[in-house]
């Protein structure tokens, strides 16, 4: 299937509105998806839509989950008068793995 430069650009385009991704990267992926195999680029939407179908938030933490409430907040051994306030999501997985704070 031929792609027209207005569809590569539309790609990069998008891809660019992405946080941290700069213009040059942009056109780089853009580039580097057309290469991908047609299973791996749908594999790669397929993938997206499903976590953007699947994942939510924790109505009671407000962490990603894909329960409401979350395994975290579900888990009866966890004390319920300790909270960790963290600024991004991937900070709560950080100090989870350490199991300090
Ligand atoms: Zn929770």
């Amino acid at each position: 299937m031929f792609k027209s430069a207005a569809t590569v650009e539309k790609l990069a385009n998008r891809l660019a509105r992405l946080p941290g991704i700069g213009r040059k990267t942009a056109n780089r992926l853009a580039f580097h998806i057309l290469k991908m195999s047609d299973e791996d680029v749908f594999e790669l939407a397929d993938i997206m839509r499903e976590a953007k179908e699947k994942v939510g938030f924790c109505s009671i933490c407000f962490n990603i989950s894909e329960t409401d409430p979350c395994q975290v907040c579900n888990d009866p051994s966890r004390p319920k008068n300790i909270i960790c306030v963290v600024e991004e999501t991937a900070d709560a997985a950080a100090i989870d793995r350490v199991d300090s704070f």
